[in-house]
């Protein structure tokens, strides 16, 4: 049995919880150790459990809690040399493990699938946690899907999916003019059309579960980004992530 949970999403941080009865790991730490420990404990899952976490890019959405979470459970950082040497000193783990975008890292029962992906990153990575014949996606970050997204999308049957804008909210927004093309840029960020794209086009038969993730706070709201998926919902389970919380448990 696999459980999933987005236990922080959106632009101001994210951490993703993918595990069994025995262990579990973590996609990124873009909040603080404690705030995910306080966020785990709310739904009861175990600290414990967590073998290894991978981290996708250096921005701090996704680092922040790195270090400090890696030394608290004595447990690897998974993370590109790349991405370690780009991000920022206190937020390097203190004993980093590199791997190299396309390997694939077994924790566990756990088949962690990296490959890179387009975002204005050192060495933007997302994964694909395969177990037993399931297999859990966490694609955020993308400025725009290449055959990488698009291949790895296909083996899904659960994914926690960028929609971090709606075009019309960004482009009238009070945004400055050089964010707003760096949002929209091939190396920004996924749109709410651009993800619904996405999805009609590349999904796979199996797919269960889409968390919509890392919303941004300016230019989205939940409702937004729920209504330009709605037209796909009889084909799998839309659902809305969270900033200020850990969301639901789901199991697959
Ligand atoms: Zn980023
Ligand atoms: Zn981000």
């Amino acid at each position: 049995m696999l459980e999933i949970c987005a236990i922080a999403s959106g632009s101001n941080g994210n951490c993703y919880y993918i595990g069994n009865e025995k262990d579990a790991v973590l996609i990124d730490a873009g909040i603080s150790k404690r705030q995910i420990l306080v966020r785990m404990n709310e739904k009861k899952l175990d600290q414990a459990k967590i073998k290894a976490i991978f981290i996708s890019h250096e921005h701090s959405d996704h680092m922040t809690g790195a270090r400090v979470m890696g030394k608290h459970l004595n447990i690897p950082i998974y993370v590109t040399a790349k991405t370690y040497y780009g991000a920022y000193k206190n937020m390097r783990p203190d004993y980093p493990k590199f791997f190299v975008p396309g390997d694939k890292i077994t924790v566990g029962e756990f088949q962690i699938h990296s490959f890179l992906k387009n975002h204005d990153a050192s060495e933007p990575c997302s994964f694909r946690v395969e177990y037993g014949n399931k297999n859990i996606g966490v694609f955020t970050d993308i400025g725009e899907p290449c055959e990488n997204v698009k291949s790895h999308l296909r083996a899904c049957d659960g994914l926690f999916l960028e929609t971090n804008y709606d075009e019309k909210m960004l482009q009238e927004g009070k945004y400055p003019w050089y964010l707003k093309q760096r949002i929209a840029s091939t190396n920004g960020h996924l749109s709410n059309k651009q993800a619904f794209e996405l999805l009609a086009n590349h999904a796979g038969e199996n797919l269960q579960l889409v968390f919509l993730s890392h919303l941004s706070k300016e230019n989205n709201t939940p409702e937004i980004a729920y209504n330009e998926i709605k037209p796909l919902e009889s084909k799998f389970k839309i659902i809305l992530t969270s900033r200020y919380s850990a969301g639901e448990i789901y199991q697959l």
